[in-house]
């Protein structure tokens, strides 16, 4: 090559490469500030979107809350998971702009039944102007303190579904993209958490039986281990706060306050003997302390199958209780006053139960953030999981009073029925769609 003709090659050669280079950075700042928008989402009416302001998963339910001013002429809302070949209805109660899909944290959109497949969250609406007709879609964004999320869906068939929310921004489209995929369970993902209650240095009650004695700590781990035995047998993956008589703590790693949720354990079972005080009214039968603001379809399915497959009876205890056999303790004002800390961060709208209270994460008003550590004689580490959108359902069930002697007749050997109870209801509760 002659000087000048590398002279004429670079002159032109060289202003094209840079041209290229930088219409290459353009086009990947673009990509990286908008992320293509898929097939279903060019249908999009972007003139109005929908915020949602509270996102979270409970046991096997997600809810949203939101709102959402239709434009002039839009109505018949409806909020779903859709993309191009599906649409899927979700629960959807909306007043004065606002919506929810619960007003119960254990109900709404269940996470069971939704099928494989990448869906966006939607609003519909129709648009009528001059008699005609018109089919909108709004898109949905992200005004809540949380994010992203993750569930796996109990195994079944030794599968699971694993379904990722993910928020994103589709070239000026807000939405949540929700994708549904068939998996196994990660090694530190299980389905269900037992804790038996007490245990080690804490043996809970105790009481004197056709001469023997017994251990709440022994008899509730009696029944946890039947538990366990049988939930693996339909295939469910258990995690166990303790499988023999050993110390259990609350709010450390494995603790019962903390294990349900680091397993990602979808139900949280605690399983306990009760003991009435002699001076006040002899009680027996089972009780099963729920958090607040849930719909007690589970609770009562436990209530009723307990009691028919261990032919025992619900309890007649009055106090705390908010339908048969079933009872939601709150914190009562002398509670707060007596609280370790002040200004206290608990009120009487609050479990009184840590089992219940502090597992549910927001959903159940956990309080434990941090502020008992070091505090006189009471050590609470704080619970890692206390501001927790996504965590178990958590129940704590009281299979009988141990110095009864009706229930320990019921209950000594028997540890079986009490166990086939809580199956029975866990299968009738997962076989409905609706619930
Ligand atoms: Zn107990």
């Amino acid at each position: 090559m002659s000087r000048r003709k590398k002279e004429k090659y670079l002159k032109t050669i060289i202003p094209l490469g840079i041209g290229l280079i930088f219409l290459l950075f353009l086009w990947l700042g673009y990509r990286l500030i908008f992320t293509k928008k898929p097939t279903f989402l060019e249908s999009i009416d972007t003139s109005a979107y929908a915020s949602i302001t509270d996102e979270a998963i409970y046991g096997i339910h997600l809810n949203f809350k939101g709102n959402f001013t239709a434009p002039e002429n839009v109505s018949d809302l409806q909020l779903m998971l859709a993309n191009e070949n599906e649409e899927i209805n979700l629960p959807f109660n909306i007043t004065n702009d606002n919506f929810t899909t619960s007003n119960f944290i254990n109900k709404g959109i269940n996470l069971e039944f939704l099928k494989e497949g990448t869906y966006y969250l939607v609003i519909k609406g129709t648009e009528k102007v001059n008699n005609k007709e018109t089919t909108k879609y709004y898109s949905v964004e992200n005004k809540s303190d949380y994010n992203d999320m993750e569930y796996y869906t109990l195994t079944k068939n030794g599968q699971n579904n694993k379904i990722t929310l993910a928020w994103n921004t589709y070239e000026g489209c807000p939405t949540l993209r929700v994708n549904v995929e068939e998996t196994t369970l990660p090694n530190d993902v299980y389905d269900i958490t037992i804790d038996p209650g007490h245990g080690g240095s804490d043996p809970g009650t105790s009481a004197t039986y056709n001469g023997q004695e017994y251990t709440e700590a022994d008899l509730n781990l009696a029944v946890s281990l039947k538990l366990k035995e049988k939930l693996e047998q339909l295939g469910y993956k258990v995690a166990m706060t303790r499988t023999d008589d050993s110390d259990v703590n609350i709010y450390d790693k494995n603790g019962s306050a903390v294990l349900g949720n680091e397993t990602k354990s979808k139900f949280n079972f605690a399983i306990h003997h009760n003991s009435f005080d002699y001076e006040a009214e002899e009680l027996k039968g089972i009780e099963i302390y729920v958090a607040s603001n849930i719909e007690f379809d589970f609770a009562n399915m436990l209530v009723n199958n307990i009691i028919k497959e261990a032919n025992t009876q619900i309890s007649p205890k009055e106090v705390y209780q908010t339908a048969p056999g079933i009872y939601q303790r709150y914190f009562t004002d002398q509670d707060i006053l007596d609280d370790e800390v002040q200004p206290s961060n608990k009120t009487t709208s609050m479990i009184y139960y840590y089992n219940i209270r502090e597992l549910g994460g927001i959903n159940t008003q956990a309080t434990n953030d941090g502020r008992y550590e070091n505090i006189g004689p009471y050590y609470y580490p704080k619970n890692p999981f206390y501001n927790s959108n996504n965590t178990t359902e958590p129940y704590l069930i009281e299979l009988g009073y141990m110095n009864n002697q009706d229930d320990m007749s019921k209950i000594i050997g028997n540890e079986d029925k009490y166990a086939e109870g809580i199956i029975k209801a866990l299968q009738e509760y997962l076989s409905d769609a609706q619930n």
